[in-house]
């Protein structure tokens, strides 16, 4: 670890941003599409905080150490503004978003479009065209309010308001209330888990209506070599805009690194606290305090000798796969979570990437990602009660199991110090914290220096690869830092 004095010092600039996640790489090239000269610091020898990929099991399997499915990525509306494609960029899109798989040897797929996907939710199917078809059309519009910074009054106030009306429910209310199904009720809950909330809690809904509508609306898509193509395209167009990026360097006293007019934080509350000392202090300092981190998340990978034998074989067709399976079941697990507790049977995420992308595995072998959610810190191995879950539904797949990488909340923090406690999300997204992220403030990105900035998924709109902290962080900066 760096100590402060270790720092390099770069010839002058005028920007700074202290870590190379989606967010800091996206707040550094806005600065520096409007002249600023930009220095990212990054604390890991490789750049992408969240967006980077790795061999961690044997050679010639890249696995997604972090994010590995991006509908917030494709469906982002800077990177969208943005050359990625010319450095290296390309999305795959598997045949389905998501498969969500059942005790009975069936998997609910959530399709592309959204007619197909009514047509195989039966007597549900009318239910999901009315809430999702008007606002999947309507992605274009709704997305930049989704992903905006709160700071202005919305385009489309109509269009918001008719995903506010379910939005703000629960997603156990919303699921319980408009399907009738236990098959839809699942996969609705399956979706709404990517909170990481206890799915009685108000807006939870609005989770599982954000990914269902990204699902129609732009898809799930991999980057064809890795999540870290994301990030290694965000560098490279950074550097063409002649940003520099300085790894291998941890940052942990502002007053170590160089003059600049504006410093933009990729990192949480608490380690800004650490880093920005005494330039953080009174009630902003307490309120940084008083910010809460969520659940951690429990990751496994795997080298497999051959695809997952789901029973529902349609379950290939999807790179995500819901392992809940029911509505009972997933809020039970997050529930408990959420209360400290480890359920035996927990909600989990798979992804397959090299069932999509031959670049991942050698010819004929076979990555997953798979994790489940914990309590925050915790130290219990889940990998036996993740792997029963999966043969629950493809027996015989701990037998294809060639070799395994598994990280608890600690480990992964050590390999992102953004993870605190195996949080992934930068904090709790709940009513308090999705809105006012990380304080209540008229402008979130601000702190009471006029220097200091915060750009990581600590921010408006959160968690997800999709820059879009770091861009309206940037925004403000821009519109602050440099007025006499
Ligand atoms: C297991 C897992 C699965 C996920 N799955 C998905 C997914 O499928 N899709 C999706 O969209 N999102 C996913 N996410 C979430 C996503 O990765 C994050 O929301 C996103 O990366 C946040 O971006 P960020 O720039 O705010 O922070 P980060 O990506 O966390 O980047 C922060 C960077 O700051 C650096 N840093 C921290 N402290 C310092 C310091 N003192 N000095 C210098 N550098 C420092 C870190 O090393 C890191 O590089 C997942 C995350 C995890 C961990």
């Amino acid at each position: 670890m760096s100590t402060p004095s270790a720092v390099r010092r770069s010839p002058s600039c005028d920007a700074i941003v202290i870590g190379s996640g989606p967010n800091g790489l996206a707040a550094a090239i806005r600065l520096a599409q409007t002249g600023k000269r930009v220095v990212v610091y990054e604390a890991n020898e490789t750049l992408g905080g969240g967006s980077r990929s790795a061999e961690l099991t044997l050679p010639g399997f890249i696995h997604d150490t972090c994010s590995a499915i991006h509908p917030l990525g494709i469906g982002s509306p800077f990177f969208k503004t943005l050359p990625l494609e010319k450095y290296g960029l390309q999305w795959i899109q598997p045949s389905a978003p998501l498969a969500h798989v059942w005790d009975d040897g069936t998997a609910v797929i959530l399709e592309r479009d959204v007619k197909t996907t009514a047509r195989n939710l039966g007597r549900d199917g009318a239910m999901w065209m009315r809430i999702f078809s008007p606002l999947a059309s309507r992605w274009d519009a709704l997305a930049p309010m989704l992903l905006g910074s709160l700071l202005r009054f919305p385009r489309n106030p109509f269009l918001l308001g008719y995903f506010g009306i379910g939005a703000i429910w629960s997603a156990k209310f919303f699921a319980r209330t408009l399907f009738k199904n236990e098959k839809t009720r699942g996969l609705f809950a399956g979706l709404a888990a990517h909170s990481t909330l206890p799915l009685e809690a108000p807006l939870t809904a609005s989770f599982g209506m954000v990914l269902a509508l990204s699902a129609h609306a732009v898809g799930w898509p991999l980057p064809r070599g890795g999540s870290q193509k994301i990030a290694d395209a965000l560098a490279c167009h950074l550097k063409a805009l002649g940003g520099e990026i300085i790894t291998n360097t941890r940052v942990e006293n502002i007053n170590a690194l160089p003059d600049a007019n504006a410093y933009l934080f990729d990192v949480t509350p608490k380690q800004l606290l650490n880093i920005a000392g005494d330039k953080i202090t009174g009630r902003y300092k307490s309120q940084l305090e008083n910010f809460r981190y969520g659940p951690g998340v429990f990751k496994l990978d795997y080298a497999l000798d051959a695809p997952i034998p789901w029973r529902a074989k349609e379950a290939l067709r999807a790179a995500t796969v819901h392992i809940g399976p029911t509505l009972d079941e997933i809020s039970a697990s997050e529930r408990a979570t959420n209360e400290g507790r480890i359920e035996n049977s927990p909600y989990v995420l798979v992804v397959q990437t090299s069932l999509f992308d031959d670049t991942r595995a050698p010819h004929g072998k076979h990555t997953l990602w798979a994790y489940c959610h914990v309590p925050n810190g915790s130290p219990i191995d889940m990998t036996e009660r993740i792997e029963n879950q999966i043969e629950r539904f493809a027996p015989g797949f701990k037998n294809r199991i060639l070799a395994r990488s598994a990280m608890n909340p600690a480990q992964i923090e050590s390999r992102n110090a953004n993870y605190i406690g195996g949080d992934i999300n930068g904090g709790v997204q709940d009513f308090f914290q999705l809105f006012g992220r990380p304080v209540w403030r008229a402008n979130p990105y601000t702190t009471p220096d006029k220097k200091i900035y915060i750009c990581s998924s600590s921010t408006p709109p959160g968690g997800g690869v999709h820059g879009m902290c770091g861009l309206h962080a940037a925004n403000t900066a821009i519109q602050r830092a440099w007025r006499g």
